[in-house]
C-alpha cells in the first residue's frame, strides 16, 4: 500500500486513492451510530487528517475505543470526498494498526492547553503541538530560504570554526573550552596552565564567525556562514538566549549603502517565502499568537525600510515626548524600548539605523570622515527591535591599528586580521541577522525560548 503524509492526503487531488497514513491521534469522537473519528497528525502540515473508523474493523473494540491523544497509528484504506468543516478529504479506514499506545492518565499533552511556559519543560513534548509543529515548519522554510537567497545572489557557503582562541571577538561574554580538571587544574605562577590544555592555550566558544568570514570574503567575494553561536552574557531576555544561530554575509567591495540594500532585500525574501510556503501555518499565528501578523508581515514584504542615521534617531527619541527606563543620549547605546519605539510608534515599518557613535562600537567599523561616528547598521523590526547588526568594515590598516590602541586590543592577537589589510585591502561590509530573531518576528512567538528546540538560557539546559 502506498504511503502518504497527512499534507499529501488533505489535498483535493487524492480523493479516491488508497493509501496507508500513519501518524499520532489527536483526539477520538465516538458517534451514536457506531463508529468513531480519529483526527491523526503526522506533522507535515498544520491541519489533521479525519479517519472514518467503522465499528466493524475486526478491531474496533478492542483496539479502536481505547486509543486517545498521542497514541501512534498505521492506518490503510481509501481517500473521499469530505463533507466535514475544514477539510476536504477524509480517510475510510479499512485497517487500523495500533504502533504503540499513549496512557491518558499520564500523557502530559492529554489536556489541550498548556502555557508555554508549562511546555518548555517538555522539550521532548511540545513538538507535537500545533503551535510547535508550526514554528518548526517555519524553521526549516527560513533555513531553505536563506540558503536560495544566497545561492542566488552567487555567495559562496563557509564554515567558520565553533571553537575558537580569539577572547576578544567584541560581540559578547564567551563560555570556555577546556578539558582540564575543574576541581584541580594545573597551575603556573598562581594561573590555571593552559599549556597543558586540549589546544596548549585557552579556547573558547564563537560569538561570531565575522572576522574569520572576511578572511573569505577578501579572497573569494560574497560569502556567508549559517551556524551557532553562543554568548554567556546573563541576560534573560525574551530575545536572548545563551545558544543560537547566526547567518553572517560578509562581501568584498560592498559599502554600507550596499550592505543596507542586501539587508533589506534579503529580509524581504524571507518574509515573502514564508508567507507564499507556509500559508496555512502563518494563518494559525495570525489567528492565535499575534492579531495583525499578515498585515504587518505583507506591508513589510512590499515597501521600503526607512533610513534613519543614529544622530537623527536620537533627536526624534528626544522630541518624542515618551517616557522611558533608560535616558536617550547621544552617544550612548539604544536600548530595546528606544529601537521598538521606533519601528512600532514613529515609523510603523522595519528601520535601518546607521552611522553609530565610533566609542560604542567594535574596533573594525570604519570610521566616518566626521570622526565620531562609524559606518554601523542595526535593522530594527516591530516587537522585537534589532534583528540585524552590521557594518562596513575599516579597510585602512592605521586607522584599524589606532581603534584597537584606543579599545585595548593587542595588535598581536590579530595579526591575521591585520594582514588581511596589509596585503590587497578592499572595502567590504557585513551583516549578522539572528536566526531565532528573525523567526520571532515572522511567527508573532513573544519568547525566543519557543523558537529554538532545545533553549540553552542562563540556569537551564535541561534536554
Ligand atoms: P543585542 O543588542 O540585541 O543584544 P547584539 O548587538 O549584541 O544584540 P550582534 O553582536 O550585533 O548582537 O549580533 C548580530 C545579531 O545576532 C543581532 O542583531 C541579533 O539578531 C542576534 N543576536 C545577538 N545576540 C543574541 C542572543 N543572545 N540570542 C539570540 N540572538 C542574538
Ligand atoms: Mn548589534
Amino acid at each position: 500500500m502506498e504511503k502518504l503524509t497527512v499534507a499529501v492526503a488533505r489535498r483535493p487531488e487524492s480523493i479516491g486513492r488508497n493509501a496507508r497514513i500513519e501518524g499520532w491521534v489527536r483526539t477520538r469522537r465516538d458517534s451514536k451510530g457506531g463508529f468513531s473519528f480519529l483526527e491523526l497528525n503526522d506533522g507535515s502540515c498544520l491541519g489533521n487528517l479525519q479517519v472514518v473508523a467503522d465499528g466493524s474493523l475486526p478491531n474496533y473494540e478492542t483496539d479502536v475505543l481505547r486509543l486517545s491523544s498521542g497514541c501512534g497509528v498505521s492506518v490503510e484504506g481509501a481517500l473521499l470526498a469530505s463533507s466535514g468543516h475544514g477539510q476536504t478529504t477524509e480517510l475510510k479506514a479499512a485497517s487500523i494498526r495500533v504502533l504503540g499506545m499513549a496512557d491518558p492518565e499520564q500523557y502530559p499533552l492529554q489536556k489541550k492547553r498548556h502555557s508555554f511556559e508549562k511546555l518548555r519543560e517538555w522539550a521532548h513534548l511540545r513538538p507535537r503541538t500545533n503551535t510547535f509543529g508550526a514554528v518548526m515548519r517555519v524553521r526549516n522554510c527560513v533555513a531553505n530560504s536563506i540558503h536560495r537567497f544566497f545561492q542566488d545572489e552567487g555567495f559562496l557557503y563557509v564554515q567558520t570554526p565553533i571553537i575558537t582562541a580569539s577572547d576578544c571577538e567584541g560581540a559578547g561574554a564567551m563560555f570556555r573550552v577546556t578539558t582540564l580538571p575543574l576541581d584541580n587544574p594545573p597551575r603556573r605562577d598562581g594561573k590555571v596552565d593552559h599549556a597543558a590544555d586540549f589546544f596548549g592555550r585557552p579556547t573558547y566558544l564563537t560569538v561570531s564567525g565575522q572576522l574569520e568570514a572576511e578572511i573569505f570574503a577578501t579572497s573569494l567575494g560574497k560569502v556567508y556562514t549559517f551556524g551557532p553561536t553562543f554568548r554567556a552574557e546573563n541576560s534573560n531576555t525574551s530575545r536572548h538566549l545563551a545558544e543560537f544561530w547566526m547567518i553572517e554575509p560578509e562581501m568584498a567591495f560592498f559599502d554600507l549603502n550596499d550592505n543596507m540594500d542586501l539587508a533589506e532585500r534579503f529580509l524581504r525574501r524571507l518574509v515573502r517565502d514564508t508567507l507564499d510556503q507556509c500559508a496555512e501555518d502563518m494563518r494559525f499565528f495570525e489567528q492565535f499568537i499575534e492579531p495583525g501578523l499578515l498585515t504587518t508581515l505583507e506591508g513589510v514584504a512590499s515597501s521600503a525600510f526607512r533610513r534613519v542615521s543614529y544622530t537623527e534617531a536620537i533627536g526624534i527619541l528626544e522630541r518624542c515626548g515618551a517616557e522611558f527606563e533608560y535616558p536617550v543620549r547621544w552617544g550612548a547605546d539604544l536600548q530595546s524600548e528606544h529601537e521598538r519605539y521606533l519601528t512600532e510608534t514613529v515609523f510603523g515599518t522595519p528601520v535601518v539605523l546607521y552611522d553609530y557613535p565610533r566609542s560604542i562600537k567594535p574596533f573594525y567599523m570604519r570610521v566616518n570622515d566626521d570622526g565620531r561616528t562609524v559606518r554601523a547598521m542595526d535593522v530594527l523590526v516591530p516587537k522585537v527591535g534589532e534583528i540585524i547588526g552590521g557594518s562596513q568594515r575599516e579597510e585602512r590598516l592605521d586607522v584599524l591599528e589606532g581603534r584597537m590602541r584606543e579599545q585595548n586590543l593587542d595588535a598581536r592577537d590579530y595579526w591575521w586580521y591585520l594582514d588581511l589589510r596589509r596585503f590587497g585591502t578592499v572595502p567590504h561590509a557585513g551583516f549578522g541577522l539572528g536566526f531565532e530573531r528573525v523567526i520571532q518576528f515572522l511567527t508573532g512567538m513573544a519568547n525566543i525560548r519557543d523558537v529554538i528546540p532545545f533553549p540553552r538560557t542562563p540556569g537551564s539546559a535541561d534536554f
